[in-house]
Protein backbone atom coordinates (compact mmCIF):
# COMPACT_ATOMS: atom_id res chain seq x y z
CA UNK A 1 0.00 0.00 0.00
CA UNK A 2 1.39 3.20 -1.02
CA UNK A 3 1.89 5.73 2.30
CA UNK A 4 1.52 9.24 2.79
CA UNK A 5 4.75 8.76 4.95
CA UNK A 6 7.94 10.30 2.93
CA UNK A 7 11.00 9.57 4.98
CA UNK A 8 12.34 12.74 3.70
CA UNK A 9 9.57 15.13 4.99
CA UNK A 10 10.00 12.59 8.49
CA UNK A 11 13.37 13.92 8.83
CA UNK A 12 12.81 17.24 8.32
CA UNK A 13 10.28 17.38 11.35
CA UNK A 14 13.01 15.45 12.91
CA UNK A 15 15.92 17.94 12.28
CA UNK A 16 13.35 20.59 13.13
CA UNK A 17 11.62 19.49 16.34
CA UNK A 18 13.63 16.59 18.18
CA UNK A 19 16.51 18.93 19.63
CA UNK A 20 14.10 20.35 22.05
CA UNK A 21 10.77 18.31 21.97
CA UNK A 22 12.16 14.77 21.27
CA UNK A 23 11.98 12.54 18.61
CA UNK A 24 8.12 10.99 19.21
CA UNK A 25 6.60 14.59 19.80
CA UNK A 26 8.57 15.55 16.46
CA UNK A 27 7.26 12.82 14.28
CA UNK A 28 3.58 13.05 16.18
CA UNK A 29 3.38 16.91 14.71
CA UNK A 30 4.64 15.63 11.43
CA UNK A 31 1.75 12.59 11.37
CA UNK A 32 -0.81 14.81 13.10
CA UNK A 33 -0.40 17.22 10.18
CA UNK A 34 -1.01 14.44 7.48
CA UNK A 35 -4.09 13.88 8.97
CA UNK A 36 -5.18 17.53 9.46
CA UNK A 37 -4.62 18.04 5.59
CA UNK A 38 -6.79 14.98 4.36
CA UNK A 39 -10.13 16.46 4.19
CA UNK A 40 -11.18 13.03 4.30
CA UNK A 41 -10.10 12.46 7.83
CA UNK A 42 -11.08 15.49 9.48
CA UNK A 43 -13.47 17.28 7.58
CA UNK A 44 -16.41 17.24 10.01
CA UNK A 45 -14.80 18.49 13.42
CA UNK A 46 -11.61 17.52 13.06
CA UNK A 47 -9.67 15.09 15.08
CA UNK A 48 -7.21 14.60 17.68
CA UNK A 49 -4.20 13.34 18.14
CA UNK A 50 -1.73 12.08 21.05
CA UNK A 51 1.98 10.21 22.05
CA UNK A 52 3.20 8.56 25.32
CA UNK A 53 6.80 10.04 25.95
CA UNK A 54 8.83 9.79 29.58
CA UNK A 55 9.56 13.77 30.51
CA UNK A 56 11.74 14.49 33.05
CA UNK A 57 9.99 17.07 35.92
CA UNK A 58 11.68 20.31 37.57
CA UNK A 59 12.99 17.22 40.94
CA UNK A 60 15.02 15.64 38.14
CA UNK A 61 12.06 12.43 37.53
CA UNK A 62 11.39 10.56 34.22
CA UNK A 63 8.07 10.23 34.60
CA UNK A 64 5.60 8.89 32.14
CA UNK A 65 3.48 12.09 30.04
CA UNK A 66 0.67 11.95 27.31
CA UNK A 67 1.25 14.70 24.86
CA UNK A 68 -2.54 15.60 23.51
CA UNK A 69 -3.67 17.79 21.07
CA UNK A 70 -4.76 21.12 22.38
CA UNK A 71 -8.08 23.30 22.40
CA UNK A 72 -6.66 26.16 19.35
CA UNK A 73 -4.64 24.15 17.56
CA UNK A 74 -5.69 22.35 14.31
CA UNK A 75 -4.13 19.57 13.00
CA UNK A 76 -3.11 20.18 9.43
CA UNK A 77 -0.41 23.45 11.38
CA UNK A 78 -0.25 21.95 14.94
CA UNK A 79 3.28 22.81 16.10
CA UNK A 80 5.03 20.91 19.43
CA UNK A 81 3.12 23.52 21.64
CA UNK A 82 0.19 22.59 20.56
CA UNK A 83 0.49 19.36 22.55
CA UNK A 84 -0.28 20.11 26.12
CA UNK A 85 1.94 17.11 28.32
CA UNK A 86 0.00 15.82 31.19
CA UNK A 87 0.98 13.40 34.11
CA UNK A 88 -0.08 9.90 32.79
CA UNK A 89 -0.08 8.23 35.91
CA UNK A 90 -2.78 10.40 37.63
CA UNK A 91 -4.61 10.47 34.45
CA UNK A 92 -4.64 6.35 34.04
CA UNK A 93 -5.80 6.40 38.23
CA UNK A 94 -8.98 8.46 37.33
CA UNK A 95 -10.21 5.19 35.46
CA UNK A 96 -11.26 3.47 39.12
CA UNK A 97 -13.91 6.49 39.35
CA UNK A 98 -17.38 5.31 39.12
CA UNK A 99 -18.59 9.15 37.96
CA UNK A 100 -16.74 12.28 36.62
CA UNK A 101 -18.27 15.21 35.68
CA UNK A 102 -17.11 17.29 32.74
CA UNK A 103 -16.21 20.49 34.98
CA UNK A 104 -14.40 18.13 37.01
CA UNK A 105 -12.94 16.09 33.93
CA UNK A 106 -11.57 19.90 32.69
CA UNK A 107 -9.91 20.63 36.29
CA UNK A 108 -8.32 17.25 36.71
CA UNK A 109 -6.87 17.80 33.45
CA UNK A 110 -5.52 21.61 33.58
CA UNK A 111 -4.16 21.07 37.09
CA UNK A 112 -1.94 17.65 35.92
CA UNK A 113 -0.26 19.56 33.19
CA UNK A 114 3.68 19.83 32.97
CA UNK A 115 2.94 23.56 32.03
CA UNK A 116 0.58 25.54 33.34
CA UNK A 117 0.60 28.10 30.58
CA UNK A 118 -0.39 25.16 27.99
CA UNK A 119 -3.75 24.88 26.01
CA UNK A 120 -6.57 23.07 27.00
CA UNK A 121 -5.91 19.15 26.32
CA UNK A 122 -9.10 17.65 24.37
CA UNK A 123 -12.10 16.55 25.72
CA UNK A 124 -10.92 13.15 24.76
CA UNK A 125 -7.99 13.42 26.33
CA UNK A 126 -8.59 10.20 29.00
CA UNK A 127 -9.39 7.98 26.47
CA UNK A 128 -6.00 8.61 24.91
CA UNK A 129 -4.83 8.04 28.10
CA UNK A 130 -6.63 4.54 29.10
CA UNK A 131 -5.71 3.07 26.07
CA UNK A 132 -1.94 1.51 26.58
CA UNK A 133 -0.37 2.73 22.92
CA UNK A 134 2.55 4.81 22.39
CA UNK A 135 0.64 6.71 19.30
CA UNK A 136 -3.29 7.19 19.15
CA UNK A 137 -5.17 8.98 16.08
CA UNK A 138 -8.82 9.94 16.38
CA UNK A 139 -10.91 11.04 13.75
CA UNK A 140 -14.51 11.80 12.37
CA UNK A 141 -13.46 10.63 8.74
CA UNK A 142 -16.52 10.42 6.59
CA UNK A 143 -15.97 6.86 5.58
CA UNK A 144 -16.47 5.87 8.65
CA UNK A 145 -19.58 8.09 9.97
CA UNK A 146 -21.40 6.60 6.13
CA UNK A 147 -21.33 3.27 7.88
CA UNK A 148 -21.68 3.78 11.81
CA UNK A 149 -24.49 6.39 11.19
CA UNK A 150 -26.67 3.67 9.59
CA UNK A 151 -28.84 1.34 11.78
CA UNK A 152 -26.79 -2.04 11.34
CA UNK A 153 -23.93 0.40 11.99
CA UNK A 154 -21.74 -2.16 13.93
CA UNK A 155 -22.25 -5.11 11.32
CA UNK A 156 -21.27 -2.42 8.26
CA UNK A 157 -17.90 -1.74 10.50
CA UNK A 158 -17.17 -5.33 10.92
CA UNK A 159 -17.78 -6.30 7.19
CA UNK A 160 -15.80 -3.40 5.95
CA UNK A 161 -12.63 -3.27 8.67
CA UNK A 162 -12.56 -6.61 10.02
CA UNK A 163 -12.24 -8.42 12.96
CA UNK A 164 -9.26 -6.02 14.11
CA UNK A 165 -11.38 -3.26 15.23
CA UNK A 166 -13.40 -2.43 18.86
CA UNK A 167 -16.79 -1.33 17.98
CA UNK A 168 -17.77 0.84 21.09
CA UNK A 169 -21.96 1.88 21.00
CA UNK A 170 -22.51 5.91 21.07
CA UNK A 171 -21.76 7.42 24.28
CA UNK A 172 -21.40 11.26 24.67
CA UNK A 173 -17.30 12.20 24.78
CA UNK A 174 -16.29 12.33 28.19
CA UNK A 175 -15.56 10.48 30.93
CA UNK A 176 -17.83 7.64 30.73
CA UNK A 177 -16.93 7.21 26.62
CA UNK A 178 -13.04 6.64 28.03
CA UNK A 179 -14.08 4.32 30.22
CA UNK A 180 -15.66 2.10 28.45
CA UNK A 181 -13.70 2.09 25.37
CA UNK A 182 -11.00 1.26 27.86
CA UNK A 183 -12.56 -1.94 29.65
CA UNK A 184 -13.87 -2.56 25.43
CA UNK A 185 -9.89 -2.64 24.28
CA UNK A 186 -9.09 -5.07 27.43
CA UNK A 187 -11.13 -7.33 26.17
CA UNK A 188 -9.54 -7.50 22.43
CA UNK A 189 -6.14 -6.58 23.21
CA UNK A 190 -5.00 -7.42 19.60
CA UNK A 191 -6.55 -4.69 18.19
CA UNK A 192 -5.36 -2.07 16.31
CA UNK A 193 -8.55 0.39 15.98
CA UNK A 194 -11.63 1.23 17.73
CA UNK A 195 -14.57 2.68 15.93
CA UNK A 196 -17.28 5.03 17.86
CA UNK A 197 -20.81 4.46 16.68
CA UNK A 198 -21.85 7.54 14.95
CA UNK A 199 -18.87 9.35 16.58
CA UNK A 200 -15.33 8.00 14.77
CA UNK A 201 -12.17 6.17 14.71
CA UNK A 202 -9.28 5.73 17.02
CA UNK A 203 -6.32 3.89 15.42
CA UNK A 204 -3.17 3.27 18.14
CA UNK A 205 0.33 1.92 17.05
CA UNK A 206 3.60 2.20 18.82
CA UNK A 207 5.32 4.01 16.44
CA UNK A 208 4.23 6.78 14.28
CA UNK A 209 5.13 5.12 10.91
CA UNK A 210 2.51 2.47 11.58
CA UNK A 211 -0.06 4.94 13.25
CA UNK A 212 -0.04 6.64 10.38
CA UNK A 213 -1.04 3.92 7.77
CA UNK A 214 -3.71 3.23 10.22
CA UNK A 215 -5.55 6.29 10.53
CA UNK A 216 -5.90 6.21 7.09
CA UNK A 217 -7.85 3.11 6.71
CA UNK A 218 -11.02 5.48 6.24
CA UNK A 219 -8.82 6.08 2.48
CA UNK A 220 -8.47 2.71 1.80
CA UNK A 221 -10.18 1.96 -1.61
CA UNK A 222 -13.88 1.32 -0.63
CA UNK A 223 -13.77 -1.83 -3.31
CA UNK A 224 -12.00 -4.09 -0.94
CA UNK A 225 -13.24 -2.77 2.00
CA UNK A 226 -16.63 -3.73 0.86
CA UNK A 227 -15.93 -7.14 0.36
CA UNK A 228 -15.68 -8.79 3.49
CA UNK A 229 -12.75 -11.57 3.43
CA UNK A 230 -11.09 -10.10 0.99
CA UNK A 231 -7.84 -9.20 2.59
CA UNK A 232 -9.16 -7.58 5.36
CA UNK A 233 -8.59 -9.95 8.24
CA UNK A 234 -5.57 -9.88 9.40
CA UNK A 235 -4.05 -6.45 8.09
CA UNK A 236 -6.13 -3.80 7.20
CA UNK A 237 -3.44 -1.50 5.87
CA UNK A 238 -2.05 -3.98 4.06
CA UNK A 239 -5.10 -5.27 2.33
CA UNK A 240 -5.91 -2.41 -0.09
CA UNK A 241 -3.94 0.67 -1.25
CA UNK A 242 -5.09 4.37 -1.33
CA UNK A 243 -3.70 6.62 -4.15
CA UNK A 244 -0.87 9.05 -3.06
CA UNK A 245 -2.56 12.46 -2.79
CA UNK A 246 -0.56 15.84 -2.29
CA UNK A 247 -1.21 15.78 1.61
CA UNK A 248 3.12 15.45 1.92
CA UNK A 249 3.55 18.48 -0.19
CA UNK A 250 0.85 20.54 1.74
CA UNK A 251 1.83 20.00 5.48
CA UNK A 252 4.16 22.04 6.04
CA UNK A 253 1.76 24.95 5.15
CA UNK A 254 0.32 26.40 7.88
CA UNK A 255 -3.72 26.76 6.65
CA UNK A 256 -5.36 24.06 5.00
CA UNK A 257 -5.57 24.41 1.60
CA UNK A 258 -7.28 21.36 0.61
CA UNK A 259 -7.62 19.75 -2.58
CA UNK A 260 -10.76 18.45 -3.42
CA UNK A 261 -9.78 16.35 -6.90
CA UNK A 262 -7.95 13.73 -5.13
CA UNK A 263 -7.95 10.81 -7.05
CA UNK A 264 -9.17 8.10 -4.43
CA UNK A 265 -12.32 10.21 -4.67
CA UNK A 266 -13.56 8.49 -7.72
CA UNK A 267 -13.81 5.10 -6.01
CA UNK A 268 -16.09 6.45 -3.22
CA UNK A 269 -19.52 5.21 -5.01
CA UNK A 270 -20.49 2.32 -2.52
CA UNK A 271 -19.51 4.88 0.46
CA UNK A 272 -21.48 7.29 -0.69
CA UNK A 273 -24.52 4.87 -1.47
CA UNK A 274 -24.14 3.36 1.96
CA UNK A 275 -24.55 7.08 3.67
CA UNK A 276 -28.05 7.33 2.88
CA UNK A 277 -26.92 10.11 4.86
CA UNK A 278 -27.90 13.83 5.51
CA UNK A 279 -24.28 15.47 6.35
CA UNK A 280 -22.63 13.51 8.78
CA UNK A 281 -22.14 14.77 12.14
CA UNK A 282 -19.77 14.03 14.03
CA UNK A 283 -19.41 14.10 18.52
CA UNK A 284 -17.43 17.21 19.64
ZN1 LIG B 1 -14.12 12.56 18.65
Amino acid sequence: MKSRWSDADARQFSDRYAPRWGEALALRVYTSRLIGADPDLVMHGGGNTSVKIIKENLLGDRVEALCVKGSGWDLDSIEPQGFPALELAWLRRLRKLEKLSDEEMVNQLRTHLFDASAPNPSVETLLHAFLPHTFIDHTHADAILALTNQPDGAELVHQALGDRVVVVPYVMPGFQLAKLAGEMFEGKRDADGMVLLKHGLFTFAPDARASDRRAAWPLLRPANLAQPGRGCRRSLPSCAAFSRRPVATRISRTAGSSSSTAPHRKCWPWWRRRSALRSPRAAP
